[in-house]
């Protein structure tokens, strides 16, 4: 602790003296000049390595949270990108911590839900632009995913005009824009199917449950003998569990039910009946931090990181109940994720590594 002072204390003085000697305008002017070298232009993928990394870009649920953006779970498999849904503000974290727009092959779509989707026109945007696309971008979900990606396309197509003839056709080429959707339909007593299977990257669908919302979906994937599966919304799901099997990493969802059966009841004290029912209906098609343990167990995976977090969980303090019996039941490793959170695979180990973006 003392070292720790005078640590601070020193460099507190170095930076008083610096202000003295060069003004704080010149110590401004060198930290944006050392920020710029950094990081402006730098693929910072590139120090990740060959193997299976994971982004978390949306840890978050509809409910406002002030660290967490929208569920996105985002996957670079060698030199492909992928992005898994694309709640609000989670592309903003995406661009934020790295992701290489060039590298992006596809979108997924869990289920049309509007948190899993409220920022998938940026997300379209970003592909376009950041990924210098020539070709719209494949968005692939469940029935109705074209009638969402035909609403976002006819949104933006006046933006997408003014910035054609703002940069002009070669910076952002009119045949880049937008999405094309590729809809899934897994047929009757099917739980899973490949859906992408392309230079050693296999993607593979998954029914999960979050009825009365059908049909929704999971997915898995594979690279280079590693590998990691996303829930999506579901309840616990016996599909999605056999779909896991022996994933090296699991992303499943999470809603503490006494939490919000608590807020739902302090929201009917106080007068406020649309909101106290809606705690009480999203109880029963989400997945309790338990029923996730439960699914990382019998999947038999290494390590589990809940998402779309339900209530949001703003201080570790918080942690332990939230979590709740999750950690007696999972002997893995456990995390509750966290925006700008990047999970490494590497291609020929067995470790499951993790980093912070910042
Ligand atoms: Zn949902
Ligand atoms: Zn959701």
């Amino acid at each position: 602790m003392k070292r720790k002072v005078a640590v601070i204390g020193s460099l507190l003085a170095i930076l008083v003296g610096l202000a003295l000697v060069l003004g704080r305008g010149a110590i401004a002017e060198r930290a944006f000049q050392s920020a710029l070298d950094k990081n402006v232009g730098v693929d910072q993928s590139a120090k990740l390595g060959d193997g299976l990394h994971a982004y978390v870009c949306g840890s978050g649920s509809p409910m406002p949270d002030t660290d967490r953006a929208g569920p996105c779970i985002a996957v670079l498999a060698g030199n492909q990108g992928f992005i898994f849904d694309s709640g609000s503000g989670s592309v903003r974290k995406l661009g934020r911590m790295g992701f290489p727009m060039g590298k992006l092959q596809a979108e997924f779509l869990t289920h049309l839900h509007s948190d899993h989707i409220d920022g998938l026109g940026e997300a379209l945007l970003q592909a376009w632009i950041a990924g210098s696309r020539g070709a719209p971008l494949p968005v692939y979900g469940p029935e109705g995913t074209d009638k969402v990606v035909a609403g976002f396309n006819a949104a933006y197509a006046l933006d997408q005009g003014y910035r054609v003839a703002h940069h002009g056709p070669k910076v952002a080429n009119p045949a880049g824009a937008g999405g094309a959707a590729q809809v899934i339909a897994l047929p009757d007593g099917v739980d899973s199917q490949v859906v992408w299977d392309q230079q050693g990257v296999k993607i593979t669908v998954i029914r999960v449950n979050h009825a009365p919302i059908s049909p929704a979906f999971g997915y898995r994937v594979d690279y280079k003998g590693r590998s990691l599966s996303i829930s999506g919304d579901t309840v616990y799901s016996p599909a999605f569990v056999t779909a896991s099997k022996g994933v090296d990493l699991m992303f499943h969802e999470a809603l503490n039910k006494q939490m919000i059966a608590a807020m739902g009841k302090k929201l009917g004290e106080r007068g406020q009946a649309n909101t106290a029912q809606i705690m009480t209906d999203i109880q029963n098609y989400h997945a309790s931090p338990e029923d996730a343990a439960r699914s990382a167990k019998e999947a038999g995976v290494q390590a589990l990181v809940l998402y779309h977090l339900v209530p949001p969980v703003p201080a570790t303090l918080i942690e332990p109940l939230f979590l709740g019996n999750a950690p007696k039941q999972f002997g893995g490793t456990l995390k509750l994720g966290h925006d700008g959170m990047i999970v490494s695979l590497p291609a020929g180990g067995k470790q499951v590594k993790f980093s912070d973006a910042w």
